[in-house]
């Protein structure tokens, strides 16, 4: 099973992502969520690469299991950043050998500071593109790429962004998914700008619910944009209230992943932060009207 023939199948995909703990409290606490959520049968989990060494094999770890112990189809995020290209081979060789065949291909940012000066690994990859090159050279992989609505920081401008978003398509990608928004105006804008750049490949969008009033002041950092004003608006009326505002984020979500999803968006990909409750709701309500044949995995 990948990821690129799930797309071909036309039905929209549905994907949750979690990230490795730091704790074993966590790790325990992430494989409840994990098991709630293969109950659901979704379309793919995916497991973030962690910047430094630990949790690094932790993702390694995580993803091999997710294939071995349970009924869900792993995507391992994989980093070029700080790995040499025979460790980058020595990885990619190793999620084959357990099967894990579908890689999210990334740069990865420099340690510490996202935006801090990036330094090429003496025998790493420069950019993306080079390791969904090296991946597919390794083997029969369905790999996706980031897309970055806002553009990604280090951009200068739009156009250069898009360019390059088109050349890691290019070099093989089969699908990308994008960081986090809350316009879905946004979303059909990159893909407007992308298609208009002669690339028809399928652009996942990321949604993560606000669940609670501090995220609207941390949407430039998470998405790289403020929080839409008239959607502010609706939280700014319930903002004492953190059950309201938890419903409202969710009814949001749920409206932005309708919109998207009637305007042809390929699937949704669910940010949980390991928390399963919030996109569970939102997938329920929003997948089962859709997906006849996840009707079954209904609780
Ligand atoms: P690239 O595509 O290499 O782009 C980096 C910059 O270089 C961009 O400005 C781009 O326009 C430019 N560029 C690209 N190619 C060229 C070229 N050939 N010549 C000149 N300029 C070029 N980070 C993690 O650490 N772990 C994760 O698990 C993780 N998962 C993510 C999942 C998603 C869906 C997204 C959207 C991001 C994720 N990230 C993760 C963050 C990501 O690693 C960073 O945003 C990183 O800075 C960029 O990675 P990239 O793969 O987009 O890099």
């Amino acid at each position: 099973r990948d990821i690129r023939e799930l797309l071909k199948a036309g039905e929209p995909t549905f994907s949750f992502e979690f990230f490795p703990p730091k704790t074993d409290e966590g790790l325990r606490k992430l494989w409840q969520v994990i098991r709630q959520i293969e109950a659901l049968a979704p379309s793919f989990v995916s497991v973030t690469y962690g910047a430094g060494g630990g949790t690094r094999d932790l993702t390694v770890e995580i993803t091999e299991q997710l294939q071995t112990d349970t009924t869900l189809l792993p995507v391992a995020h994989f980093c070029a950043v700080n790995h040499s290209v025979s460790e980058l081979r020595h990885l990619i060789g190793r999620f084959a050998s357990v099967g894990v065949n579908n890689i999210l291909a990334l740069r990865g940012d420099p340690p510490g500071d996202p935006l801090g000066e990036w330094v090429k690994h003496p025998e790493g990859l420069e950019y993306a593109d080079e390791l969904v090159r090296l991946i597919k050279e390794l083997g029969d992989f369905s790999v996706g790429v980031a897309a970055f609505p806002y553009k990604h920081p280090r951009s200068p401008d739009i156009e250069s962004d898009t360019k390059y978003l088109v050349q890691k398509c290019r070099a093989g990608a089969d699908y990308a998914i994008t960081q986090m928004f809350f316009d879905p105006e946004d979303y059909l804008r990159l893909r407007d700008r992308v298609a208009a750049a002669g690339c028809d490949t399928p652009i996942i969008p990321e949604i993560m619910p606000v669940v609670k009033y501090s995220t609207i002041g941390m949407s430039e950092q998470l998405s790289g944009a403020p929080f839409p004003r008239h959607l502010a608006a609706e939280f700014d009326k319930v903002a004492d209230d953190p059950e309201s505002v938890r419903k409202l984020g969710i009814e949001q979500a749920q409206r932005m992943c309708e919109r998207l999803l009637d305007e042809g968006a390929p699937g949704i990909h669910f940010i949980t932060f390991n928390q399963s409750t919030a996109t569970r709701e939102i997938y329920e309500q929003v997948a089962y009207d859709r997906l006849p044949a996840t009707a079954g995995a209904r609780p």
